[in-house]
């Protein structure tokens, strides 16, 4: 029997190393769904090859073309809008890749989850503005969440084979970002320089994230929600060559951590054969050959995302969704070149100081404090 899988932002970063994966292994993998905002191109280059049973574009003007590219596949349903989305994310598979930038894909992937099927979680914006709703849901559908971000995706690999109640604490790696060994001026940094990834290629918004260090602060609170461990056990260590990626550190001394290159195709290959692994192609790790691994604290004052991601945490409250929400606008703004690098923590720190704190009790708290985010982050002016 083949795996079904479908892919919720297919033509992004994860998107095409998970449809790679799954073209080297036609004999394990079928394809249920494939869902993207806009490249169509793309999407119909990866529905003719990979003959899902329904395609979705978000863009509704990019139907058409996507229809008449896809004529020749006759069981293929060709969908357009965000209601579509929602409806195909419905549709029961084995593994439902998230994989969607944003808070954008939180209503699908709780579709998703409600309808059964398990969670292979990339997107972790999700995690981060659903307060604990996403995992509650997760929990009564029983279903698994197995995270894909690579850090989290170790941690998880960790937790898979050792007792958790003599757990110390669990440490996230970070590379650093791009100016973490910089002494560049934060308000003079262009698109092409935060965009620019020392170690992993990945989409736009991550990559600004790493540049912020937004993004660490963010798979804090990811950590948070989906391991057994208190706020006070979660730590983050630059490790600038990103080798090793998670550690889970023991009351008996020990340490047990995860290593691989930096490539995206070694956890979402985790996920897709979980609980078994899958061989795949890769540059097998040669320690010998990168001799040093350095590491460093985080400098909170440098980057001062990390600390306003670990009050949101602490207050646990509205706050994640604020933190997130006003994130994603000021990174959207920066990249349309509308505020300037430093202005993005500015932009979420000022968007938490405006909406009052007040405790989440349904996923509707969430869209509206969501929405009044956005406002607020739109608004500020510099
Ligand atoms: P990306 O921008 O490269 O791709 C995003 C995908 O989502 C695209 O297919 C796009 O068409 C689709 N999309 C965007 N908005 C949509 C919407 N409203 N409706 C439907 N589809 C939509 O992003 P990425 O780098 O692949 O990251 C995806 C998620 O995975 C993010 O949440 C990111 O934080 C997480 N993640 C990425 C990496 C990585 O290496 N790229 C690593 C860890 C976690
Ligand atoms: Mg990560």
């Amino acid at each position: 029997m083949k795996k079904q899988i479908s892919i919720f932002g297919s033509t992004g970063s994860i998107g095409t190393n998970t449809v790679e994966l799954i073209k080297n292994n036609p004999d394990k993998y079928e394809i249920i769904a494939l869902v993207a905002a806009s490249n169509v191109k793309l999407l119909i280059e990866q529905s003719l090859l990979l003959k899902p049973k329904f395609v979705v574009i978000k863009n509704q003007e990019s139907y058409q073309l996507l229809k008449s590219e896809l004529s020749s596949l006759r069981g293929t349903e060709i969908l357009a809008g965000e209601e579509a989305i929602l409806d195909v994310a419905k549709i029961k598979c084995d593994l439902f890749i998230s994989a969607i930038v944003g808070s954008a894909s939180m209503l699908p992937t709780l579709n998703a989850i409600r309808a059964g099927s398990n969670i292979a979680l990339a997107n972790k914006e999700s995690l981060v503005c659903a307060g604990e709703f996403m995992i509650e849901e997760a929990k009564r559908n029983k279903v698994n969440l197995i995270p894909v971000d690579s850090e989290h995706n170790a941690i998880f690999q960790i937790f898979e084979n050792d007792n958790l109640d003599v757990i110390t604490d669990i440490t996230l790696t970070a590379s650093g970002g791009p100016f973490f060994n910089s002494d560049k001026d934060l308000s003079k940094v262009s698109v092409s320089e935060a965009v620019k990834h020392p170690n992993w290629s990945m989409g736009a918004k991550i990559s600004v994230d790493s540049a912020t260090m937004m993004n660490k602060g963010l798979e804090m609170i990811e950590a948070y929600r989906l391991f057994p461990v208190t706020k006070d056990q979660i730590k983050i260590l630059i490790h600038p060559q990103s080798i090793i990626h998670g550690l889970v550190n023991y009351d008996d001394g020990s340490t047990l951590a995860v290593l691989s290159n930096p490539d995206m195709k070694v956890p979402i290959a985790y996920a897709l054969s979980y609980p078994k692994r899958l061989k795949i192609n890769h540059n097998q790790l040669n320690l010998a050959k990168i001799k040093e691994l350095t590491f460093f604290e985080v400098d909170e004052q440098k980057f001062p995302a990390i600390t306003l991601c670990k009050q949101a945490m602490y207050d646990d409250d509205n706050s994640t969704t604020i933190l997130n929400a006003a994130n994603e606008v000021a990174v959207e703004r920066f990249l349309k070149q509308e505020v300037a690098f430093s202005d993005i923590v500015k932009i979420v720190a000022a968007s938490l100081n405006k909406i009052p704190n007040q405790k989440l009790t349904s996923i509707e708290d969430v869209i509206e404090f969501d929405g009044l985010a956005r406002i607020a982050a739109r608004q500020i002016k510099f």
